[in-house]
């Protein structure tokens, strides 16, 4: 399926571009800026739904260069320099851009990638501090039954060492735990601002909301700016 059409040539009476896009006529350019051997239909432009976007010649006696080269067909990449009639009349990009907006989400994937296997290591990270919390209480119900466990003939002071090694034991790791709890979450809306910052369109910049890049293909225009989405 295509996304999108182009048919150009030369408008016979003004001599500017003209650019049929969905059953409309558009000029563009100055008057008498297209030399006369660029016909009236001259080439067809089709962004497919892939984002491809191909050129197809008009008529047999058409002239039309890609690169230089001569072409009947061709699919063209961004920037590639195309020329219509024997009087190599340049057809810009900056002009295409204006009638299709492309927006390459390819790079997202990995994007995307990256954001969820980091939200995974933070989730096991968070699972570890939970069993490392769990672990203080344990440590400090040890220290209060020993205490208990009271000792006729060991004397005051193994108790008393028993019961500072358990508490400074305990205390350690509860500040280790009570300051991983803060990291993770912290780590984790870090994470997602940058991923959001990024997740970006690359025709006007504006942010995608943070689904899956499956979900991203799926779209088949930026919903802020219109732009065909190549995927
Ligand atoms: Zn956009």
């Amino acid at each position: 399926m295509n996304l999108m059409e182009l048919k150009i040539g030369r408008d016979g009476e003004s001599g500017k571009l003209c650019v049929a896009v969905a059953g409309k006529n558009v000029l563009a350019g100055e008057a008498d800026s297209v030399p006369k051997s660029v016909s009236r239909e001259h080439v067809l432009v089709t962004v497919t739904d892939e984002g491809a976007v191909i050129l197809q010649n008009l008529n047999i006696e058409n002239d039309l260069y890609v690169n230089n080269y001569g072409v009947e067909r061709k699919r063209v990449q961004h920037g590639d320099h195309i020329e219509l009639g024997h009087d190599h009349y340049q057809l810009s990009w900056e002009l295409l851009d204006k009638f299709f907006r492309l927006a390459d989400i390819r790079p997202l994937e990995q994007v995307w990638k990256d954001y969820q296997a980091e939200r995974l290591r933070l989730q096991i990270q968070e699972r570890r501090f939970g069993v490392l919390r769990s672990a203080t209480g344990l440590l400090t119900t040890a220290a209060m039954i020993l205490g208990f466990m009271e000792g006729s003939g060991n004397g005051v002071s193994l108790r008393l060492i028993l019961y500072i090694v358990m508490g400074v034991v305990s205390l350690l790791f509860l500040v280790i735990a009570w300051r991983s709890a803060s990291r993770v979450p912290l780590r984790q809306q870090q994470l997602e601002e940058e991923t959001r910052h990024r997740y970006s369109c690359s025709a006007c910049g504006s942010l995608f909301n943070l689904q899956s890049y499956d979900l991203l293909r799926q779209m088949k225009k930026c919903p802020h700016c219109g732009a065909l989405i190549i995927k």
